[in-house]
């Protein structure tokens, strides 16, 4: 006895040095370096842009400080040259221009651009800390091969000259748009690419989606002093500028302007200007301050007068329910070709009622959680960005409608349309799985469907597995944990995991990586109870609600086996008893119950109506009694 229990004593003396060289060794190599597999790459932008508005160019000096976090050494780098897109012949214009379902906005328009009108950004010198470095354009990239590497952990100084020409107004970005704004300029730089554990994300442009590391920018615009320019950033000599930054300076005006803006851990910059625009500031609830820049008249006027106040309840339901906007500044900018996110601002076309004015304003805030803030790569994960937006917006404007500050009525389940348009997108034969890159979907309609549609849908189904309580801390704690941290999907469901103590990894491979359906049906009853049937591929747990002949209800939640637990409480559903879990692979189940199989009059799933079930006619027993169908059949 005493031998055996030294024994264990050494062992177990042994087991913890073992573990104490594991965690000293995992310390030394890994966290005191801060280079785990995952790595950030850090970008600080400093640029000028001397404007020619004779020429609708600009001429740029760009500063990019570029800090290799990753474990690789770089030979190479690539920037995006967005602006090479609104040429003829662009990768751009012939998606757009052969695809299946092209975008009205886009369609033969870049086809049609007279050279006076194309968009171009030329990349006239660069050079690495001092050193001139080979560079190759290539369309909407731009190769450069380093002549001396950036190795792990280091830093490079980039700087480049280049020339951008504002093409014609076609899609987000131009000039002259058809609401009278001079200069919409986004994507209107050379922007390092993404680099991550997964390499170089160098995607030609063809419209979609955006990527890239976090950092600052400090970009000095010089402009002709009639413009007011807005910009992502905080203007950082407002006395010198006017305009409604400040009150206008006594100083006679000078023929140009330097705007100077600041943004700091953004990763991108959008600007725009025009003359004529007014410029509204707001004090939000929580002191920070937000602008809007318009052309005044009969379309604008009262509703842009009437956003800021609308915008600020919006931000204090984002702030508490989803995360802390964590920016200083905001501006609604009217620009560009219906909506589209940046950086502390948006460019939405502001010639709207006031219903669409609210909803677009929305969903661009929105994004600024999404695609401004936790920064997924929207190619590769568009619907962690747009159909997130799009789910948070529909809580957000029935937010609204019940506090009566846009027309309306408040919707008991605001996710219900998307839920049925996905059902419906479903039988055209057109879907493609939401894992598909943005830019190689086959139509836009599939593309539409997958991220901003499905996208939405798949919170519905997550709040309808897991629970409205643990979902609503699972999306507040996911903005937190992974806010300027680019998350990728899984990121996302370990978070709501570890939110409902449920496995969702069945979840995530059927819904995202699949385009396999949801349907189920109540089968028949027999002596144990109610049979069910699993007639769809794909497993879902079941709400499941019996009225019994006495006229009581009792509710009941089915989970499957392999979520290895069930959610505990569903507002939205009510007091419900869990059930024996379903083993997912069979297709039959029978909801054994003490009550008497003689005293249940009808049988519902989902009566709420979250669940994506693309054919919902069965789902009900006896069918006659709800849709008037002989339950027989
Ligand atoms: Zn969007």
């Amino acid at each position: 006895m005493l031998f055996s229990k030294f024994l264990q004593n050494i062992l177990h003396r042994g087991m913890v040095y073992v573990l104490l060289f594991i965690l000293v060794s995992f310390v030394n190599t890994d966290l005191l370096n801060g280079q785990d597999y995952r790595f950030q790459q850090k970008v600080d932008y400093k640029m000028t842009l001397d404007f020619d508005w004779k020429n609708h160019q600009y001429s740029g000096k760009q500063v990019l400080k570029y800090k290799n976090n990753s474990r690789d050494t770089l030979y190479k780098l690539y920037y995006h040259l967005y602006f090479n897109a609104f040429q003829p012949g662009s990768d751009m214009d012939e998606v757009s221009r052969h695809i299946k379902d092209p975008d009205k906005r886009v369609a033969d328009r870049i086809f049609k651009l007279k050279r006076s009108e194309y968009g171009f950004v030329k990349v006239l010198s660069l050079t690495k800390d001092g050193q001139p470095t080979k560079f190759d354009e290539q369309g909407t990239i731009l190769e450069v091969t380093l002549e001396t590497p950036i190795l792990p952990g280091r830093s490079a100084k980039l700087e480049m000259e280049f020339l951008s020409q504002i093409p014609l107004q076609i899609r987000r970005t131009g000039r002259n748009n058809k609401e009278g704004i001079e200069y919409s300029v986004s994507q209107g730089y050379p922007k390092i690419c993404g680099y991550d554990e997964q390499g170089w994300h160098a995607n030609p442009y063809i419209a979609r989606e955006f990527y890239g590391p976090f950092g600052n920018f400090d970009v000095t615009i010089n402009m002709p002093s009639q413009y007011i320019v807005a910009a992502t950033g905080v203007l950082q000599n407002p006395e010198e500028i006017g305009h409604g930054y400040a009150p206008s300076s006594s100083k006679k005006k000078e023929k140009m302007l330097s705007w100077r803006f600041l943004a700091k851990n953004v990763h991108d910059f959008v600007w725009a200007a025009d003359p004529d625009y007014k410029h509204l500031t707001y004090t939000s609830y929580n002191g920070k301050t937000f602008r809007y820049f318009y052309q005044e008249n009969d379309k604008t006027k009262e509703n842009w007068e009437n956003l800021p106040k609308v915008m600020d309840e919006v931000l204090q339901y984002l702030d508490r329910n989803y995360g802390e906007y964590p920016y200083p500044e905001y501006s609604f900018i009217q620009g560009g070709d219906g909506g589209m996110e940046y950086p502390m601002a948006t460019l939405i076309t502001g010639e709207r009622p006031f219903n669409s004015l609210v909803g677009v304003s929305v969903h661009e805030f929105v994004h600024s959680w999404y695609q401004g803030v936790i920064a997924t790569n929207e190619a590769l994960f568009h619907w962690m960005d747009e159909g997130f937006t799009n789910y948070v917006s529909a809580e957000v404007m029935n937010h609204l409608k019940s506090k009566k500050m846009v027309p309306g009525e408040y919707e008991q389940n605001p996710q219900l349309s998307s839920v049925l348009g996905y059902i419906n997108f479903t039988t055209t034969g057109l879907e493609e799985s939401m894992s598909t890159h943005a830019d190689h979907f086959l139509t836009n309609a599939a593309y539409g469907n997958a991220s901003y549609t499905k996208g939405q849908v798949l919170l519905e189904q997550l709040k309808y597995i897991i629970g409205d309580v643990a979902f609503k801390k699972g999306m507040k704690r996911y903005f937190d944990e992974w806010k300027f941290k680019h998350p990728k999907p899984n990121d996302f469901f370990r978070v709501m995991e570890k939110a409902s103590g449920i496995e969702l990894d069945w979840f995530k491979e059927y819904f995202v990586y699949t385009t396999h359906t949801i349907n189920y049906s109540v089968h028949r009853e027999d002596v144990n109870g109610i049979v069910f049937h699993r007639i769809g591929r794909m497993p879902m747990p079941l709400d499941v609600t019996l009225t019994l002949k006495n006229g009581s209800i009792k509710k009941f939640h089915i989970p499957l086996d392999v979520m290895r637990g069930a959610k505990k409480q569903d507002a939205t559903f009510g007091d419900f008893t869990v059930a024996e879990p379903w083993p997912w692979a069979r297709q039959f189940y029978t909801l054994k119950t003490d009550i008497p199989v003689n005293q249940i009059f009808g049988v519902k799933i989902d009566e709420t109506e979250r669940l994506a079930d693309v054919a919902k006619g069965d789902n009900h027993f006896p069918r006659q009694k709800i849709e008037g169908e002989d339950f027989t059949k």
